[in-house]
């Protein structure tokens, strides 16, 4: 069994739908693929949400329609056949008659996910018309069937396992499944989803819990670049990574992939492979337990960081005062991505604002607090680091023209972190590719 995952620019044109359908007939093993919604319509649900919440029903109606009509286009280059053509516009129409009640009804949390929810859902369905149009043998596996989270939002791995493993059953010799990135059931059975780009996440929650052979992650790039094309002229596609190496790269910026979904695979040692739609052939980067080299792997970059430091003379000599400190952020569930201390005061980094106000107030009885915004985390991953040859000489030399505010190291032997002003990332960035990797 193989998982191949779809992103939104590889479904989000009915040729690429059409491409599609080729790449996963080339070969015969069987496969579950695993579609996210069109390109701009998890977008566009949002911005439908975001009206009904604030009551503005016209401008959510409106913005219905412009979907609406965006998905009759489309199925017109779909399919060909008059029947399937029906059944497609079938589809459309019971789901924007959907969205359309919901313009009705008082708006909640709920149901907000559900009008989330629709994107997946008939990507998923239109999919199925062209194959099924095709002569294509599959079934539609649907998501909220198997896959859940807990109170926590966290992935009840067992329980997909075994809801899994039960339907797979029942259609031992199908070929092919296709069913639904992003979304999932919550623990009060509601439809609920898992945080945008969470589709990588179900294609790899899906392999840990089908033990594939592999986890096939198709997207617009030709895998991971070992610096963020959009900043640098110059980057490489990285042939391999091991799955920590990955995983530090995923969270600290490399959009390709949601960071959450290293773990199942790498739990269940399934290789993960980051593959390009619009070039089929080409090699992409293949992640699995072994890193293949020693050594600076590539650059990532994570905006949207707030720096807090926390100074006190009552630090000295303490002890329990990081797990106070600490505490303060688990209450508010804001996860601390970097950290730096010295006797005196420690500086920590976090990406959300929500909490930050009463954060900072509970901070206060422990000393002098401090915050400041507009901050990016530059990240430098790669295998043993630490007994890589003049690695740190190399990179203060490329940093020195960079007012650098904290630097962790040591934490993994995958990762040097350093924090900087925002407003310094493009160049630090490009200082590094020349730095680390003699690239414009
Ligand atoms: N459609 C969802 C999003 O745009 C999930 C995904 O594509 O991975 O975030
Ligand atoms: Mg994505």
């Amino acid at each position: 069994m193989k998982i191949m995952k779809f992103g939104g620019t590889s479904v989000g044109k009915p040729e690429r739908m059409h491409q599609v359908a080729q790449l996963i007939t080339k070969d015969d093993e069987q496969k579950i693929v695993v579609l996210s919604a069109l390109s701009g319509t998890t977008n566009a649900l949002v911005g439908i949400g975001d009206a009904l919440s604030k009551n503005d029903k016209e401008a959510a109606k409106q913005q219905i329609e412009k979907l609406q009509a965006h998905y009759n286009n489309f199925i017109k280059e779909l399919v060909k056949q008059p029947a399937s053509l029906e059944k497609a516009k079938a589809i459309i129409a019971e789901h924007f008659e959907f969205l359309n009640i919901i313009l009705k009804i008082s708006f909640n949390e709920a149901l907000n996910k559900d009008i989330l929810a629709q994107g997946e859902l008939l990507s998923t369905k239109l999919f199925c018309v062209y194959l099924e149009e095709q002569g294509i043998a599959h079934h539609l596996l649907p998501a909220l069937d198997f896959m859940s989270i807990d109170s926590n939002d966290e992935p009840q791995i067992g329980s997909i396992k075994v809801k899994l493993a039960q339907i797979l059953k029942q259609h031992a010799t199908t070929p092919l499944f296709v069913t639904q990135g992003y979304i999932c059931r919550n623990a009060r059975g509601e439809v609920d989803n898992l945080k945008r780009g969470g589709s990588d996440y179900s294609a790899s929650l899906i392999a840990a819990a089908a033990t594939a052979t592999a986890c096939e992650i198709w997207t617009d790039i030709d895998g991971m670049h070992n610096n963020d094309p959009r900043v640098v002229k110059k980057t490489l596609p990285i042939e391999q990574l091991s799955f920590d190496e990955a995983a530090e790269l995923a969270y600290f910026g490399a959009k390709i992939l949601h960071p959450a979904s290293i773990w199942p695979a790498q739990h269940y040692n399934i290789p993960v492979k980051l593959l390009n739609t619009m070039q089929p052939d080409a090699k992409g980067t293949l992640i699995v337990e072994e890193a293949a080299t020693k050594g600076v792997k590539a650059i990532a970059a994570k905006d949207g960081i707030i720096a807090i430091k926390v100074k006190s003379s009552r630090m000295l000599l303490a002890y329990g005062f990081l797990r106070k400190i600490f505490e303060v952020f688990e209450k508010y569930r804001t996860p601390i991505d970097m950290i730096t201390t010295s006797e005196v005061a420690v500086s920590l980094t976090i990406d959300s604002n929500m909490h930050l106000a009463e954060i900072l107030k509970e901070l206060e009885p422990f000393g002098t607090v401090e915050a400041e915004d507009n901050q990016a985390i530059i990240s430098i991953v790669g295998n043993e680091l630490a007994t890589t040859e003049n690695l740190l000489s190399r990179l203060f030399d490329a940093l020195k023209p960079v007012p650098v505010r904290m630097v962790s190291y040591g934490g993994s032997p995958h990762n040097v972190s350093i924090l900087i002003p925002a407003d310094q990332k493009t160049t630090t960035l490009q200082l590094l590719n020349k730095g680390l990797f003699n690239l414009d």
